[in-house]
């Protein structure tokens, strides 16, 4: 089976749009989605529309939960603050229900899916290195998991003390345990502003990575209109 794997989406519909081209294209049947539909651009309603028509696993990120539960949140920086409220108005109550009951891990196919980390997802912990790796593999029952939340590529191997840093092809070896991020679709952190999204091959062992281009003026031009924070417009140029 192809998987496409996609996370951190983040009302970014044009880039939505164009990973699932991209993946249809590339005979993709399945979808999977890490969390983080909502926050930061200015296309939440379609873009949960979007992945919901999919009818595929998603577990629930931060801002997704921030964007939907009862009482607002408190805990992000002034910039993504400004953008969950913002989000929390455009939001109807069905979409807001339907964010709150994600889960925030589930098991698909052979492999498990989590927006953060296995080990406390609710906390929303950042895996950076193989300290944080560890913690996490330490709850994975899967050969492989793939996680979203630092929207940055990167591979753990469970008992290799090197991070991998390229990402673009995994070969999946049957003894290991992988903690795979492939990226951001809606607002790349890794210095390159393609949206970013992989291929799991499950009959070949197999992970790529694909970046994709997008009509990244509309989407500034979105976010200037919506008024959201001139600098979510500006990050995406430069993938940061
Ligand atoms: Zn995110």
């Amino acid at each position: 089976m192809r998987f496409a794997i996609f996370s951190d989406v983040h009302a970014n519909l044009e880039a939505l749009e164009a990973v699932l081209a991209d993946a249809r294209a590339r005979k993709c049947t399945r979808f999977v989605c890490l969390g983080d539909v909502v926050g930061y651009n200015a296309n939440p309603r379609e873009c949960v529309e979007r992945v919901r028509e999919l009818d595929c696993p998603v577990v629930k990120g931060n801002h997704d939960e921030a964007a939907s539960r009862l009482t607002p949140p408190g805990d992000f920086n002034e910039i993504a603050e400004r953008a969950i409220a913002w989000t929390r108005e455009r939001l109807t109550d069905d979409h807001k229900e339907w964010l709150r009951g994600l889960p925030l891990q589930t098991r698909v196919h052979d492999f498990t899916i989590v927006h953060a980390t296995l080990d406390t997802p609710e906390q929303w912990g950042y895996v950076f290195n193989n300290l944080d790796a560890a913690a996490s593999f330490t709850y994975q029952r899967t050969n492989v998991c793939f996680f979203g939340h630092t929207h940055v590529p990167m591979v753990f191997v469970r008992d290799e003390s090197v991070m991998r840093e390229r990402v673009e092809h995994v070969r999946i070896e049957p003894a290991k345990k992988y903690f795979i991020n492939m990226g951001s679709v809606g607002q790349p952190r890794d210095g390159n502003w393609r949206a970013a999204y992989c291929i799991y091959d499950t009959e070949n062992n197999l992970v790529q990575q694909f970046r994709v281009k997008y009509d990244l003026a509309a989407v500034q031009k979105k976010i200037a209109e919506a008024g959201l924070p001139r600098l979510l417009a500006e990050r995406l140029a430069i993938g940061r």
